[in-house]
């Protein structure tokens, strides 16, 4: 536990004290084990962020593993929303044929990661380690998803874009997210430039009446989105991009530039349905 403490000396999972593992096969089940779990507990879905995180330092007292939570595997289409399950790994999701709601979201997911971490790594882990290299909070933020979450104190829900700050200790568990479908969603993801620049435009609405959410990030800064008409300039939608929003690597002027540069190619891409 000391060296855990210190942070000075790299730990591998070998080193993991003992801990308490939970294996729920229900989210009322996982409630109720995160509820009774010595504290703190933390969530294992696939892995591939878990042992990176416990060599920063983490120091769960219990482990939540969910792989047995087949609900939170589920893809429910609406004529409202698209709602996917927090344990869908990367290719699941991708390949899932009611992504066909959304143009665009399919091709823009699958360019995600590698081949290995496609098939492990899921949806949940991807928002819930809340690392501003990770990039499905900007193709959710574009979307205007939100997450709903469980836990001992009930069900609550929020936007994605509010994950980053929220106190989830009294509802831990992601279970799904919801895409909202009203106007006909379209999506494109631009990443030529990860990490340095990575932008995702999502248009609702056709013709005159078309509206565009533009989400952009980097590897060390948080998505940034705003909404603005179709027909506004790329100049003019960048030039609210905020005085903070200064990358350390290549500085707040040139994530204007580029997003700009994206959003032409962008607004081309996705054309217009009217
Ligand atoms: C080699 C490599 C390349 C990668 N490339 C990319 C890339 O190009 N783009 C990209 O976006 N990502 C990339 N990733 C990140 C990858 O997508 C994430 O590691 C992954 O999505 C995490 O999911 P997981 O199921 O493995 O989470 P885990 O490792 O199990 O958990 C990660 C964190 O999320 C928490 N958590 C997991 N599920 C839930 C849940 N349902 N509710 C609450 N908390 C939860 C855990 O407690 C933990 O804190 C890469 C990772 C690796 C290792």
């Amino acid at each position: 536990m000391e060296v855990y403490a210190s942070g000075s000396i790299s730990v591998t999972q070998s080193d993991l004290p003992p801990v308490a593992l939970f294996r729920p096969a229900s989210v009322d089940d996982a409630i109720a084990d995160l509820a009774e779990a010595p504290a703190p507990a933390a969530i294992f879905a696939g892995g591939t962020d878990f042992f990176a995180w416990l060599r920063e330092g983490a120091t769960p007292a219990s482990l939540i593993w969910i792989d047995r939570i087949e609900e939170m595997k589920a893809v429910e289409q609406t004529a409202d929303a698209l709602v996917l399950g927090a344990r869908l790994t990367h290719d699941e999701a991708w390949q899932h044929p009611a992504l066909d709601a959304v143009p665009g979201l399919a091709a823009s997911w699958r360019k995600i990661a590698t081949v290995r971490i496609r098939r492990q790594a899921t949806l949940g882990g991807n928002l819930m380690a809340r690392r501003t290299r990770y990039e499905l909070s900007i193709l959710l933020t574009a979307l205007g998803a939100s997450a709903r979450f469980a836990g001992p104190a009930g069900v609550t829900e929020l936007p994605v874009d509010k994950i980053w700050d929220a106190d989830l200790s009294a509802h831990p568990l992601l279970v799904s997210v919801s895409i909202p479908l009203a106007g006909a969603p379209a999506i494109d993801y631009e990443r030529s430039l990860r990490p340095t620049v990575t932008q995702a435009l999502c248009r609702r609405g056709s013709g005159v009446d078309a509206t565009h959410r533009v989400v952009v990030a980097t590897e060390f800064l948080r998505p940034w989105w705003t909404d603005a008409a179709a027909a506004d300039a790329p100049e003019t939608v960048f030039a609210k991009l905020p005085d903070d929003f200064h990358d350390p690597a290549v500085g707040r002027s040139y994530v204007a530039k580029a997003g700009a540069a994206f959003l032409r190619r962008q607004i081309a891409r996705l054309g217009d349905p009217a």
